[in-house]
């Protein structure tokens, strides 16, 4: 059977905003400002505005993002950085990208994310930094890492590659670490079409030290000049073009994303539970992720796969288990080794309909119906 709600609807959120899209290319062409360049510049400055951070850098992804951002913090070989298991493997490759050492904590059983206290417990003399990974669209309590993390003296890094537009107690994430890298993945909430990322900080030095550093070093003052060993992770001009455009329309896109994930906590059968939102928090929902307690998952996927339903797992395979990670020691986090068996993503994007939620919620209600 074909699917008939999909798991992510890009062609829905394109061809809504498809003049605005062509128009960027347009400008691209008259303009030859292929790689960085003004419109780089346009969207830097309103991408910092909308976080609410004084300086953006735009980088040529995610994963660079945040290794950036580590090797402009000085971290590298020798160095230990604390990371949530649960997580996209990206965020433990950036640390291992400069040299250091991931060191992976359990997360909350609830909000599936870090914790003040798991910060607390995997301290150590060598640690370096923290990866905050604002996970599935939730942000992390800021509050609570920051309180510990200032305490030792160590910077938090947030991940924001799944969040751009959550909030933690009013604050929008992006701002209240030592920098924050997000992904413009085409996939993710704010997402160009193809990969891109940003690095956000109020931070003046460690904005210019990011820029140099994915410039080929290059001195911000001479064109000729290289200051340190950098490399090429620039953001293209194109791609900016496209960003500024779906930037406009993000807000809108994270409000219909809260109506959804409203819609199936009314509408979910009790077997299937959403990872919880904390009440200060206001989740952007980049997926929809539930535990399957009551039924069993693979009974979950195959009748969602049934009806037409688009799915996805997120992660069945915890970064510490990870053949990558093998080599390295690693503890056992019980909470992320079974939120691996359990959780199940359903369709979650800005274009679903009512429709749509009460089809995979009756695909669901059928296994439990007798
Ligand atoms: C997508 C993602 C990244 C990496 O972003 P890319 O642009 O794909 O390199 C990092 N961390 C998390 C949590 C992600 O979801």
């Amino acid at each position: 059977m074909s699917t008939t709600v999909p798991f992510l609807d890009l062609s829905a959120t394109h061809i809504a905003m498809r003049p605005a899209l062509d128009a960027a290319w347009t400008d691209t062409l008259a303009t030859n400002g292929f790689v960085g360049g003004q419109a780089v510049d346009a969207f830097e400055a309103e991408f910092a505005a909308y976080t609410g951070a004084a300086h953006c850098v735009g980088v040529a992804n995610g994963t660079d993002a945040l290794e950036l951002i580590l090797a402009a913090l000085g971290v590298g070989a020798g160095d230990e950085v604390i990371v949530p298991a649960n997580t996209f493997i990206a965020t433990a490759e950036a640390v291992v990208r400069v040299g250091a050492t991931p060191v992976f904590t359990d997360v909350d059983p609830a909000t599936a994310l870090i914790t003040g206290d798991a910060v607390r417990a995997a301290l150590s003399p060598r640690t370096a930094a923290v990866m905050a990974v604002h996970l599935y669209g939730q942000p992390v309590d800021l509050d609570d890492v920051l309180a510990v993390t200032d305490a030792a003296g160590v910077p938090v890094i947030e991940d924001a590659a799944q969040a751009h537009g959550a909030r933690w107690a009013g604050q929008p994430i992006g701002a209240r670490g030592a920098a924050a890298g997000f992904s413009f993945y085409p996939g993710k909430n704010l997402g160009a079409l193809g990969d891109g990322g940003a690095v956000t900080t109020n931070d003046a030095d460690l904005a210019a030290t990011v820029r140099t550093l994915s410039n080929h070093g290059r001195s911000s003052h001479s064109r000729y000049e290289h200051a340190m060993i950098g490399r090429n992770s620039r953001l293209d001009g194109l791609q900016a073009r496209l960003l500024s455009v779906k930037l406009s329309h993000l807000d809108e896109h994270n409000e219909a994303r809260r109506w959804a994930a409203g819609r199936y906590g009314e509408m979910l059968p009790a077997s299937w539970v959403p990872i919880e939102v904390a009440d200060r928090a206001v989740s952007v929902h980049h997926l929809y992720v539930v535990t399957c307690r009551g039924v069993d998952r693979s009974v979950t996927t195959d009748a969602l796969t049934a009806a037409g339903v688009g799915w996805g797992l997120h992660y069945p395979v915890p970064c510490h288990r990870q053949p990558a990670f093998a080599d390295t020691e690693q503890k056992s986090h019980p909470v992320t080794e079974d939120l691996a068996e359990v959780i199940v993503s359903l369709p979650m994007h800005p274009h679903l309909s009512d429709a749509d939620i009460e089809q995979v919620c009756g695909a669901l209600d059928e296994l439990t119906a007798d």
